[in-house]
């Protein structure tokens, strides 16, 4: 069971070290708990559901709140606050393929909006009840979880699209194997959720990204079901897999899934690496990754990202010490962390780890060992509790990520994190902004960034604050040529910049494949792009010629 308002699982907590609580208010000003809506109250306030006595959709209350909001950050506002705009109308849980089909054909003859749901980890709005007169109902997927086959000489296992990471794990890891797909959502979220919004793991450079590991499946649509086979390669005409990689549930619901799975790794550790600053990181990681050193992760944080992380570690005296050891080395405030993962069979993992060190030493890298990397891991799933604590405290946290080539990475990160800070100067307001290079790539590589603010007592002025800070940061980001996501999605919140990104002859022909699975729109029609193509915010040439 996960928390109704927050994330997780409500016996889990990451509480904020007392270093870590002077560190904020420092920073950010002192804060104060401020009072949520509670249980009782919020189902009050639900307004009755408008699908009537169904026998398969639950419309009881909790039921219809849980699976209105997924975790981007206008969702927790509102749900704390008790001022979600729209609660879906019902919740349907189907077993089977049929069940699927009866559920969407339900919805078809009845005019209803279907929501598919997986793990409702979504952090752009894919999830939540869309403006419209007609009902909404969300099919959830939790039920259909099972292994349904393993081929251990193809190296491939079809599951069930509900199952969710931890489910995965345990049944591949009992026959030795793993599909080594681990975002930092993976408690709850699901192979459907992860193919349907392109997910990737933590360790994508060594396992692949969704796309790499998804080898074939089933997706129900409203017109028929589209069966793919797990061909190793094909050159037989576009391949369609890539079409339900990221179609958000707009195309049908994908309800088995065939991934490639490998051998639990013989070894695997993760390094602490510290560097002079972000541009000696950067070039060693480039090198590493042009000289395709097979390393599994490789995670560099900035300057304030691996003072935050150091500080909320909570483990005072090591840092201090650290700290100290460091600058002895003349590595001072602007020294950044590496996190350097080594997983595989012995030997090529000891190669690619001398390899690896050999190339950090070179660009200046301190190796500190595994102590750094082993806490990393063990608080790999653990960091997102402490956004619980955080508000709790009455810090709001949000993040945004992006890719873009080599070339520009840089200037778009500081020009991302500087649109950030100017919405908090624009209102007197204090805004702790950092970021990592999180994954990397032949030509480029991806910016994750967070930030926290002292969040108001008005919801409302909370939600503008977010706002403000999209806009801002994603039209930076379509300026500076990177990708509206790398691997949140499009969803509700992306969906005026996507059009930018692929043009208008992009946008016409998803909405005509849209229309030709789905034509009478009933699936998910507020994510991705809207039916009808809407005027969207336009870069100027000038500041396109700054990269
Ligand atoms: C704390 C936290 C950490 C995160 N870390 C990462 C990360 O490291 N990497 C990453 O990629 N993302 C991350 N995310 C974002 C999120 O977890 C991913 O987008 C994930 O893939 C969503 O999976 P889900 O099962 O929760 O899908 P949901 O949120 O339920 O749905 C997402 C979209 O997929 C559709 N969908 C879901 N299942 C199906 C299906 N079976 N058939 C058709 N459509 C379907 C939905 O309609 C919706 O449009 C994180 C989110 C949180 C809250």
């Amino acid at each position: 069971m996960k928390r109704w308002k927050g994330w997780g699982d409500p016996e889990k907590n990451y509480p904020i070290p007392d270093s870590g609580k002077d560190y904020l208010i420092q920073i950010l000003g002192s804060s104060q708990n401020l009072p949520d809506i509670s249980e009782p109250e919020i189902i009050e306030s639900t307004p009755p559901s408008r699908l009537g006595n169904i026998d398969f959709i639950s419309t009881e209350a909790m039921d219809r709140i849980r699976h209105s909001c997924g975790q981007s950050l206008p969702d927790w506002i509102r749900i704390h606050a008790g001022t979600i705009p729209r609660v879906t109308d019902g919740v349907s849980y189907p077993q089977t393929h049929e069940e699927i089909k009866m559920v969407i054909k339900f919805a078809q003859d009845n005019q209803i909006v279907l929501i598919p749901y997986g793990g409702g980890t979504s952090v752009v709005g894919h999830i939540n009840p869309p403006k419209t007169d007609k009902p909404v109902l969300t099919l959830d997927l939790s039920r259909m979880n099972q292994l349904l086959g393993m081929d251990e000489t193809s190296r491939i296992a079809t599951f069930q699209a509900g199952i969710r990471g931890p489910e995965i794990e345990s049944v591949l890891n009992k026959a030795g194997y793993t599909l080594g797909h681990f975002p930092q959502s993976f408690e709850f979220s699901t192979l459907g959720g992860w193919i349907a919004s392109r997910s990737c793991g933590q360790q994508s450079y060594y396992y692949g990204r969704i796309e790499n590991l998804f080898r074939g499946g089933h997706l129900i649509t409203p017109v028929g079901d589209l069966n793919l086979q797990p061909v190793p390669a094909s050159s037989a005409g576009p391949d369609l897999k890539q079409f339900i990689l990221g179609s958000e549930g707009r195309l049908g619901i994908i309800s088995q899934a065939i991934v490639q799975v490998v051998p639990l790794p013989e070894f695997e550790e993760f390094y602490g690496i510290f560097f002079k600053d972000w541009e000696a990181g950067l070039s060693a990681v480039r090198e590493i990754t042009h000289n395709r050193v097979q390393v599994s992760m490789l995670r560099l944080s900035d300057a304030q990202e691996t003072l935050t992380t150091l500080i909320l570690s909570g483990k005072d005296n090591i840092v201090r010490a650290a700290s100290t050891g460091l600058s002895a080395f003349g590595f001072g405030e602007q020294k950044c962390l590496l996190i350097l993962g080594v997983t595989g069979e012995k030997n090529i993992a000891s190669t690619a780890r001398k390899s690896a060190l050999q190339i950090c030493r070179k660009h200046g890298g301190l190796n500190t060992g595994s102590f750094i990397g082993k806490s990393w891991q063990k608080s790999r799933f653990l960091t997102p509790y402490l956004r619980n604590s955080l508000w709790e405290a009455g810090y709001a946290l949000d993040t945004l990520e992006t890719a873009v080539t080599w070339d520009r990475l840089t200037l778009l990160k500081k020009k991302i994190m500087s649109a950030i800070s100017r919405a908090g100067e624009d209102r007197n307001l204090r805004i702790l902004v950092f970021g990592h290079l999180s994954h990397v790539y032949q030509t480029g590589g991806s910016i994750y960034i967070t930030y926290l603010f002292r969040r108001s007592p008005e919801p409302e002025e909370n939600l503008e604050i977010w706002e403000e800070i999209k806009s801002a940061v994603s039209k930076e980001i379509i300026v500076g040529g990177g990708t509206i996501s790398h691997q949140h999605g499009v969803g509700n919140d992306h969906k005026e910049y996507f059009v930018q990104e692929i043009g208008s002859l992009g946008v016409n022909f998803l909405q005509h494949s849209n229309k030709f699975f789905d034509h009478v729109s009933i699936l998910n029609p507020h994510v991705l792009i809207d039916p009808e193509n809407k005027e969207t915010f336009q870069a100027n040439e000038s500041s396109v010629d700054e990269y």
